[in-house]
């Protein structure tokens, strides 16, 4: 039997997972993780202070504070049951890296003991050279060492009955480029919070250090794990380059009100048990539009760890659906013909004093603060769209981004219809007569319920990339699979600059003689003036957005290929390297890493699309076409009439038809690719793949594919067809 209809078979007999449910999230909350609470009891004095001064302020931690740091986590991750440690990164490949090594060691004179040094805590050398550099590490140095983060708890990852200390670390070549995610992230967190705090500080003199805040909205899909294993394309691509939709999509949108079908909530409790116990604070979960859809999202977060704990969770949840015998789909588009995954970014920014930059404020004093943030958001994504844009591109991206579904490649802002009242006043007060003197002028009018009201008005819009929502933005554009990491170091950085420049600007104001206030309002109404025409109220999905945007001037950049070029423009250049975030070279390899990626995704999809189409879609279709052909012949000498055999005649004609264009599209394909291997430089290579291999073939493959899919005899198709797959569990 296929492993289709043996999957199909297996799904009755399927037995659900048992799942212990906690009495309380409270009583498991936390507990794999080195808490600040856990330091204090497992640390002297002296290590739990240096510890914490590194985790508030950065400081550095001295060799023998890390030797009693190590061991204090050995003894609470020991007392656990664990024996072995792990270095855990996040390298560009985009997924996340471990390699373990024990505790245990042997004397040298012989007595074996367990220990874990400073050394070992904070410094180690994997090997480097299977994880994408961009040719960095050729360039530089040959080596690549992780280096222990101590902002990012320890925390210990238990895999079936193992148990292993994960330690969260950066992951920097011998000259200190940087080859992960994370260490260019925490470099623009401190720009950020430079920049945020000398600003804030014309407000408040007590602010002295700012955060970013992150909570994401995790999309992803959940399918049968036998169904799965029977379809080439999921299994090697995360994606179905063949299907034909089912009868019934997401139409009825009943999925999105819908129960969560018991074998899923029984794999959602469970992952969402050991996020709990990582310190992962999942918050909500629910169905989403497409069929076998869903959606969770933590409470935020400051964004290194909120960036830290979705890597973590896209690898417990791929772990634990495996448990049940499911698998979670975390590809942009999964499924063509039903809406794709997504990962919002809510962002915000925090003080040290517990405000909420992007919230307004109650007295006219603290809306200038929050006008002053709101403004400069709005400006650097105006000035930024085009790094922004880049920052969220990859080849499975580009299905949601490209297409008709949210959100378009073009970025813009929304902000609604309040607050552009507001901004539009503020123009027309501001002006350059304005009086000095007159206090009333520093009344901004925003009306007192205006966080409920906010909250009420501008959730409405869905279709924004980038919108405001009462007391953050949503950046929309971000692909269910990527690492948030890359999205939040662009946002940040682009702040941290357009920060930077205010705050000069401003201060050239005073310095003329203008008042701080009166300083301020001046270069708030010209960055307004400035920035509107990234504003955008309407249908993010329309037609007529596309030309209207065009008509402003913004970039609606499709392809990652092309959109990757914003990164290594002169003025990425300058904005990465003014805010110590990338240096020229490390933005090079990182955009041939980008690349490189690209092309093999492009590169795998076609060979997969060309191997099915060659060992499984045309030997049923030829089956069937003989089938026909001999049923016609048959009727033929029999003497019957030609109408008693019309209705075969004409399906044999189309899938002979759709054989032969297939078979042809495939060869062609083939050709094509070759032509693209052999060309020299990456960019030139990415922008073939895209345009003379997965734009010039997989639309019309699949087309022809899919018409097959439909002709022949159902008995005789091994792939699990798209009902199957989104609604039978
Ligand atoms: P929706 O699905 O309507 O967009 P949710 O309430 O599901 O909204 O998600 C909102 C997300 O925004 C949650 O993850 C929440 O923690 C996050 N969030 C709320 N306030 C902030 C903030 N100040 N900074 C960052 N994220 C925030
Ligand atoms: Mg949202």
């Amino acid at each position: 039997m296929s492993l289709r209809f043996n999957a199909i078979n297996n799904l009755s007999s399927s037995e659900e997972v048992q799942v212990e449910n906690p009495t309380r999230i409270t009583a498991i909350f936390g507990e794999s993780v080195f808490t600040v609470k856990t330091a204090r009891e497992f640390l002297s004095d002296e290590a739990y202070k240096s510890l914490i001064g590194s985790i508030r302020a950065g400081q550095k931690i001295d060799r023998s504070m890390a030797a009693q740091i190590a061991s204090g986590i050995r003894s609470w991750a020991e007392r656990k049951g664990v024996t072995h440690f792990t270095h855990w990164f996040q390298p560009l490949t985009g997924t996340t890296a471990e390699k373990h090594d024990s505790f245990f060691t042997i004397k040298s004179d012989g007595t074996p003991i367990e220990q874990f040094e400073g050394d070992a805590l904070i410094q180690q050398e994997p090997d480097a050279s299977s994880f994408p550099s961009g040719g960095l590490r050729a360039t530089f140095e040959a080596r690549g060492y992780t280096a222990w983060d101590p902002s990012s708890p320890a925390f210990i990852m238990e895999i079936g009955n193992g148990k292993t200390l994960c330690i969260p670390t950066i992951f920097v070549s011998y000259t200190g480029e940087s080859l992960d995610y994370k260490a260019p992230l925490l470099k623009a967190l401190e720009a950020l919070n430079k920049s945020a705090v000398d600003v804030c500080n014309y407000f408040d003199r007590n602010v002295t250090r700012v955060t970013a805040t992150l909570g994401w909205e995790q999309e992803y899909f959940v399918i049968d794990e036998g169904l799965f294993n029977a379809r080439p394309d999921l299994v090697m691509c995360g994606r179905t380059v063949y299907g034909h939709s089912s009868a019934k999509g997401q139409q009825l949108e009943d999925h999105y009100f819908g129960s969560i079908p018991e074998r899923v909530y029984a794999f959602m409790r469970d992952y969402e048990n050991e996020s709990y116990k990582l310190g992962i604070p999942l918050r909500t979960r629910h169905n989403e539009v497409a069929p076998a859809q869903y959606e969770c999202a933590p409470i935020f977060e400051e964004v290194s760890v909120g960036v830290d704990h979705n890597s973590l969770l896209m690898d417990v949840m791929d772990r634990v659906a495996r448990r049940h015998k499911l698998r979670v789909l975390l590809h942009e588009k999964p499924f063509a013909g039903i809406n794709g995954s997504g990962k919002h970014n809510n962002w915000s920014m925090a003080t040290d004093t517990g405000v909420n930059l992007l919230a307004p404020g109650k007295t006219p004093k603290t809306n200038l603060m929050f006008l002053t943030f709101f403004v400069n958001t709005i400006k650097a994504v105006h000035d930024y769209a085009d790094v922004l844009r880049a920052s969220i591109a990859s080849a499975p991206n580009d299905h949601r981004l490209g297409a008709n579904e949210a959100p378009p490649a073009i970025i813009s802002v929304f902000i609604g219809e309040y607050l552009t009242k507001v901004l539009n006043e503020f123009k027309e007060r501001v002006t350059a007569k304005m009086d000095e003197t007159d206090e009333s002028m520093l009344k901004i009018d925003i009306h007192k319920s205006i966080p409920e009201l906010l909250l009420d008005n501008t959730d409405r819009n869905r279709t924004s990339p980038f919108a405001f929502t009462g007391n953050k933005f949503e950046f929309r554009a971000v692909g269910s699979s990527a690492n948030c990491a890359n999205a939040m170091t662009v946002l940040n950085t682009i702040m941290a600059d357009t920060l930077k420049k205010f705050k000069s600007e401003v201060d050239t104001h005073i310095e003329k003689g203008d008042k701080k206030e009166i300083a301020i309002m001046h270069v708030l109404r010209q960055y307004i003036v400035a920035s509107e025409k990234v504003l955008f109220e309407g249908d993010g999905y329309s037609e007529a957005w596309q030309k209207e945007a065009e008509k402003r001037g913004l970039p609606n950049v499709k392809t990652t290929p092309l959109a990757l070029d914003a990164m290594v423009t002169d003025k990425a250049k300058k904005l990465f390297e003014n805010n110590d975030v990338y240096t020229h070279g490390e933005l090079e390899a990182r955009h041939e890493i980008e690349l490189e990626k690209y092309i093999k995704k492009v590169q795998i999809e076609s060979r997969i699309m060309g191997e099915l189409a060659t060992s499984h879609v045309l030997p049923a279709a030829i089956r069937y076409q003989n089938l026909l052909a001999n049923n016609i012949k048959g009727l033929k000498e029999s003497g019957l009439k030609e109408s008693a055999f019309a209705n075969q005649k004409q399906i044999l004609e189309k899938i002979s038809e759709h054989i032969s264009k297939t078979g042809e599209l495939v060869e062609k394909m083939i050709e094509a690719r070759k032509i693209c291997n052999n060309m020299n430089g990456t960019r030139t290579k990415a922008i073939a793949y895209q345009s003379q291999v997965k734009d010039a073939f997989f639309d019309d493959i699949r087309y022809h594919v899919d018409k097959i899919e439909l002709l022949v005899d159902d008995r005789e198709w091994y792939l699990p067809k798209y009902r199957e797959i989104l609604f039978l569990r």
